[in-house]
């Protein structure tokens, strides 16, 4: 369609104005109202000047007010820049600068890196969202409630044009690297809601839905996956702006969502609750899991606890994110991330020359195109013509194919592990690790080795209660793997480095040991 993203909330403000939309430790409010909210925050932003395209950054966690300034800013025809809450004064003005952001909408206990980094940057405008306790602030910059009481008069229209104009600047991870914008327009964005709309249309029921958004908003899965298209099928968001199992257990026993979209990171600490099956769990209905892999055991072992199924798809911040899923509608394979959604084309091709289709079976990289790929990296022409060719998003991801067009994902290709001339990748044995009953968490990972090249370490966090030794869990990989894949070494863990979405943070698991190393 040619809607723009608010025309999604209009509408459901429209056709629904008395359903909650957002829900938040019981403070509710309606589509009416959360239209009506970033209404008058788009007036406050343009009685600052704001006008269309300008960059306003969000560093909120996910909480009603991340909602209001979302849609408050694209009204205005400006230019969401999303921040993670959690991100230190290095990467902060980093994006600062690179988006040249003039203001940033913030909570209270980024305030002091936001003050820090400020004087290196562009900001002018510094809107400040107050949880507890309240915090001095600075002269010119303004609470989140009086900024919204700026917000008088008519809104001046703003024209949008889907196709071209830019809604958000996304952030990559930066799992792999230094973080890139990549610029999602409003058409990228709304194709990637109805697309899922569509793909699960005979489960979503209009209107009637609850979903537990625990994600967080200002990553694309959240944003898309659990607010977008919660407003445009008329749900109701719960919104919790935090993972903490406890909470989020007691959550759905009181509220009872029906769905919940989550990380793989996130399913395994409900299934390692001792007590999760008394939670009520079965009001679920849709579960996706998305962002990491999810271990085919402990898709298993949700289902068996919670007798709800986890639909595990991919996508990636430059689609918007969504471009494969296991259908509601036909047969669901473990470890495959399904197949295309509408609209969505996708290849996998050989590595080295990007352009010949591998055969069926074979691993290659997964390129894909579709209305939901985006328009490019902002300021970065160099990546951009790497990721973007001839049409196709070239995903970094090794890849391969069935017959009946599922895809399973290898590995990134950047983590793919050359030891001794072979190709070993870590997946393959990170799924036998997880199939150990004493293993809670398993991450591997290639460390450099002057004969192999590199050689196999896997990190590895056990269940609570559990014991086993080094010898022995590496007996039991040779019994379930070639023995050129069998970790060399293995080192026990209380917890894995995680970034704020729940992603295990490999590459900073490999600079501790290059650190060690040197
Ligand atoms: P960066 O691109 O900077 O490394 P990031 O990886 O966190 O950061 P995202 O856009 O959030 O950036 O993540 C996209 C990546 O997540 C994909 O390219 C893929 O590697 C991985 N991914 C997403 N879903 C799955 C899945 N179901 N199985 C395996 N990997 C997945």
């Amino acid at each position: 369609p040619d809607w723009s993203i608010p025309d999604m909330l209009e509408d459901t403000a429209d056709k629904l104005p008395e359903q909650v939309a957002l829900s938040f430790y019981k403070q509710e409010m309606t589509y009416k109202e959360l239209n009506e909210a970033s209404n008058v925050f788009a007036r406050s932003l343009q009685s600052r000047g704001v006008k269309k395209g300008d960059r306003v950054a969000i560093m909120l966690p996910t909480c009603p007010q991340f909602v209001i300034a979302y849609f408050g800013i694209l009204k205005c025809g400006a230019i969401v820049t999303q921040i993670n809450p959690m991100l230190v004064e290095r990467e902060l003005s980093h994006i600062l600068n690179d988006a040249g952001a003039e203001t940033i909408v913030a909570f209270d206990g980024a305030y002091e890196n936001v003050k820090k980094v400020q004087p290196q940057t562009p900001l002018k405008t510094i809107i400040m969202l107050e949880f507890q306790p309240r915090i001095q602030l600075g002269e010119g910059d303004t609470s989140f409630q009086a900024f919204l009481a700026e917000g008088t008069g008519q809104l001046n229209p703003v024209t949008i044009n889907s196709l071209e104009d830019v809604a958000v600047f996304q952030y990559t991870g930066g799992t792999t690297g230094r973080s890139k914008g990549a610029m999602l327009t409003h058409r990228n964005i709304v194709a990637n809601t109805v697309q899922s709309y569509e793909f699960f249309k005979h489960h979503i029921r209009y209107g009637q839905e609850r979903t537990l958004t625990v994600l967080p908003l200002f990553h694309v899965f959240g944003m898309t996956s659990a607010m977008l298209l919660s407003i445009r099928t008329g749900a109701t968001n719960i919104l919790l702006p935090k993972f903490d199992v406890q909470e989020v257990l007691e959550t759905i026993r009181d509220e009872k969502p029906t769905m919940f979209p989550g990380v793989p990171t996130m399913y395994v600490a409900i299934i390692h609750h001792p007590e999760a099956d008394q939670y009520g769990l079965n009001s679920l209905r849709l579960c996706n899991s998305g962002s990491a892999p999810m271990p085919v055991e402990l898709l298993k072992a949700f289902e068996r606890k919670t007798g709800a199924s986890i639909l595990e798809g991919f996508g990636l911040s430059e689609a918007a994110p969504v471009t494969h899923c296991n259908p509601p509608f036909g047969e669901r394979k473990y470890g495959s991330v399904g197949i295309g959604y509408p609209s969505t084309d996708y290849k996998v091709v050989d590595v080295a020359n990007g352009v010949d289709e591998v055969e069926l079976g074979e691993i290659g990289e997964l390129i894909v195109s579709g209305p939901q790929v985006m328009k490019g990296y902002w300021n970065n022409e160099e990546e951009t013509a790497i990721a973007l060719r001839d049409g196709w998003l070239y995903t970094g991801d090794l890849a391969r194919m069935d017959e009946d067009g599922y895809v399973s994902i290898v590995d990134r290709k950047k983590d793919l592990i050359i030891s001794r001339g072979y190709n070993i990748y870590p997946r393959d044995v990170e799924e036998v690790l997880y199939e150990h009953p004493a293993v809670m968490e398993a991450v591997v990972i290639g460390v450099p080795d002057p004969y192999r090249g590199e050689q196999v370490q896997a990190v590895v966090v056990l269940k609570s209660g559990e014991s086993i030794t080094e010898e022995a869990l590496i007996d039991y990989c040779s019994e379930h793997m070639a023995p050129y894949k069998v970790p060399k070494a293995i080192e026990f863990r209380q917890g894995l480095p995680k970034t704020n979405v729940g992603k295990i943070l490999r590459r900073s698991i490999r600079e501790q040991y290059q650190k060690q190393k040197s």
